[in-house]
């Protein structure tokens, strides 16, 4: 690519770990795209899932519904952010599919509809245990006729984990009280529960996935789907005690190798915990001082040209992956996902093939 920094999507990556996740669902696995699919572009993994079959996907809030519309991704787009009223006339034009946790929402969203002659669809939110969104559980039969009343086409009813990957048993506290809901209340809905983790440690039929699509939980096959890669600005020898980068933090030997490479935290390397990067060769690079906002300056064993490609975050589990940073950093991957740059430009590859770039 003609540029000195960009990120690449593989996308046969991304259909493996969907692949890998299909086989592990006994229904329907929704791909979540909410925060630009964890900062992996969402407009772009969009047109590709839906190209390849995806039925329906999920997002959090109304305006990622209205870009993958404005983007020209059609079928349906199910909203997880709980409908906030005000949002309702929105959600019904661009035909979102939203999620209903009060029926102050579900008033407004068949008010709205009635009024603009659309048919109000819905998925009802059901608290199992988590105390975020959603009717409590015990009251779901009550709440499904009261929103039906109002003219409400139900067509989903779903629950979502506090604890998967943390604490099975409570795991198996929120199972058990969605299975009484689905008992409560009864056929004809499209019942789902699982995020990632509760897919890939318990199993489960119908599931909403978005780390493990990404391919950032390790031990399961999956692997991770985006690279960074950068060019250096300036490759130069070291003096005894030249100090490098603000701070000064790193204080010369003499007679090393140093690359300037223009990425920094603006691009969402987390500070503090991107040690080393893989140089030409694959070589490790550590690197030198403090990052910047732009720019961050590596040791190298030997000098390279403006033309070396460095991988500053790789596509694996390893020391310069995604996981490590969020190791580092005392976070989520979720997090650090979320943050990588939108300013540097990406490419999406099928089989080497570049299917779509973004600059
Ligand atoms: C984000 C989200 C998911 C996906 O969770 P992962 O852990 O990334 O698989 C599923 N359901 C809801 C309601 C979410 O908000």
């Amino acid at each position: 690519m003609e540029a000195r920094a960009w990120i690449e999507v593989d996308l046969g990556a991304l259909l493996h770990n969907l692949r890998l996740l299909k086989e592990r669902a006994r229904g329907e696995v929704i791909p979540v795209l909410k925060a630009d699919a964890y900062g992996h572009g969402a407009l772009p993994l969009a047109r590709f899932l839906v190209r390849q079959g995806a039925g329906r996907l999920a997002v959090a809030t109304l305006a990622e519904g209205r870009a993958l519309r404005q983007g020209g991704v059609e079928g349906e787009i199910l909203l997880l952010g709980s409908l906030h009223p005000l949002e309702a006339e929105e959600a019904l034009r661009l035909g979102l599919v939203p999620t209903l946790s009060t029926l102050e929402a579900a008033q407004a969203l068949a008010g709205r509809a009635k009024a603009l002659g659309l048919v109000p669809r819905a998925h009802l939110k059901v608290d199992t245990g988590m105390n975020r969104v959603g009717f409590p559980w015990q009251e779901a039969r009550e709440a499904l006729r009261a929103v039906e009343a109002l003219g409400v086409r139900v067509e989903g009813v779903y629950s979502h984990l506090a604890t998967a990957g943390e604490e099975a048993g409570f795991v198996e506290v929120q199972r058990r009280r969605f299975q009484e809901v689905q008992r409560a209340l009864g056929e004809g809905y499209f019942y789902h529960l699982e995020n990632s983790h509760g897919l890939l440690l318990h199993g489960g039929e119908n599931v909403r996935v978005g780390l493990g699509l990404y391919g950032l939980i390790p031990g399961f096959g999956l692997r991770p789907i985006l690279r960074m890669l950068a060019r250096p600005t300036l490759v130069k020898r070291l003096r005894p005690g030249d100090r490098v980068g603000y701070g000064g933090e790193y204080v010369a030997r003499g007679g090393e190798w140093l690359a300037t490479l223009p990425v920094g935290y603006a691009d969402g390397l987390p500070r503090g915990a991107v040690a080393q990067v893989r140089g030409p060769e694959g070589i490790l690079c550590p690197v030198a001082g403090r990052l910047s906002m732009d720019q961050t300056m590596v040791l190298l064993p030997r000098p390279v040209d403006l033309q070396a490609t460095f991988e500053v975050l790789s596509p694996d589990f390893g020391p310069t992956g995604l996981l490590a940073w969020a190791q580092a950093r005392g976070t989520i991957p979720y997090e650090v996902a979320v943050h990588l740059s939108r300013r540097l430009p990406r490419r999406y590859l099928l089989e080497g093939e570049v299917l779509e770039e973004v600059s």
